[in-house]
């Protein structure tokens, strides 16, 4: 297979983020450039002193961002003057709803003083990059049901805590195509049909890396144990992992790598017995849903820019093979997103996946 030059570009996300990376192009080269000598340098009380001409353009950025009207009044519940920020989510805050962003946990509100505490480079750059309360906003309620009532600044704290999970943690509010439910499985066949030729044409616009952890409770097909392997299939692509001999509780920890196709569909996950006589038996199958993954990542833009935040999430329901709710994260300026798995057509068992996305067209 190869890849052909016509990647897609940035950003494929929402219209909405699409408008407002109007500064992309400045962050971006200020991001990257080298840090000057002084902040490196490790020796000394020097570091504390000389704060780098690069770091107080940064906090003169952030300043600059609190200053702008839409920022003067709290996302969430519009109470004047916010003197909070959640450095992840890149919303200005007011102290009420803080405090319940902060009960969230850092790993999907990561709270912070806009006078009082230090920021580090990379929180100052997610809040520019995400460009304030419109902004996301736009993508945070950009479903919001017609006639929702928001809290406001004098609400009660039951108000303020419903409101901001259904928000930020359960993420009722966003774009469709970022809080997929389920998917139809009858979009399973749908690209399995290409044919050899058009293959060598496909534009690929990511790789996904497939951690294989573990299964357990697996299902029987030989005497009292079973021989089992995972198959992973995406499109046309086959990818499987060792045979682990008499074990119904197995630990691969092996890593699967797939080219993820402009056209694809489900990713199919089976697990097979492995036969030396017989054909070998399924054990049980399931299927993921890439798209959460793929569309979260395209509407937040480079992960290598954002600090640690949840993006998306796959929500767990009758028709998916989640056991439960999967997010989609950035850890360390990677999309990655964990995931235990029922599998399916089989009497029992239970996989844990953990996926890693890496767009083709950062
Ligand atoms: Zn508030």
């Amino acid at each position: 297979m190869r890849r052909t030059c016509e990647l897609p570009t940035k950003p494929r996300g929402p219209a909405v983020l699409a408008t407002g990376l109007g500064g992309w192009g400045d962050l971006s080269a200020a991001a990257r450039s080298p840090q000057p000598v002084a902040a490196r340098t490790r020796s000394g009380g020097g570091r504390n002193r000389r704060r780098s001409g690069l770091r107080l353009d940064r906090m003169e950025k952030l300043k600059e961002l609190l200053h702008r009207s839409e920022n003067r009044i709290c996302a969430d519940c519009g109470a004047p003057d916010p003197k909070w920020a959640s450095a992840n989510i890149g919303v200005f805050i007011c102290v009420k709803c803080s405090g319940v962003h902060r009960s969230l946990g850092t790993h999907i509100s990561k709270v912070l003083s806009v006078t009082l505490d230090k920021w580090a480079d990379n929180e100052v750059d997610s809040m520019i990059e995400i460009g304030g309360n419109s902004q996301a906003n736009a993508i945070y309620e950009a479903f919001l049901p017609e006639g929702y009532q928001k809290p406001h600044p004098d609400s009660s704290q039951e108000e303020r805590e419903k409101f901001i999970r259904s928000k930020y943690e359960l993420q009722e509010f966003l774009k469709p195509s970022l809080r997929i439910v389920s998917h139809q499985s009858s979009d399973s066949g749908k690209h399995a049909g290409s044919s050899k030729s058009e293959i060598g044409m496909i534009e690929f616009i990511g790789i996904l890396n497939v951690k294989v952890i573990g299964g357990t409770n697996l299902a029987i097909r030989d005497m009292s144990s079973s021989d089992p392997y995972v198959v992973l299939t995406l499109g046309q692509q086959k990818a499987q992992t060792s045979v682990i001999k008499g074990n119904l509780n197995p630990v691969w920890n092996e890593e699967l790598k797939l080219s993820v196709p402009r056209e694809y569909g489900p990713l199919k996950l089976q697990v097979f017995d492995h036969d030396m006589v017989f054909k070998d038996d399924l054990m049980g199958e399931a299927e993921i849903d890439l798209q959460t993954t793929i569309n979260a990542a395209a509407a937040f833009g480079d992960p290598g820019l954002l600090g640690d935040m949840q993006i998306g999430r796959w929500l767990k329901s009758e028709d998916n093979a989640l056991v439960r709710d999967s997010a989609v994260v950035v850890a360390s300026g990677k999309v990655k997103q964990g995931m235990a798995l029922k599998l399916q057509h089989t009497e029992s068992g239970e996989l844990e996946l953990e996926l890693e996305w890496i767009p083709l067209n950062m």
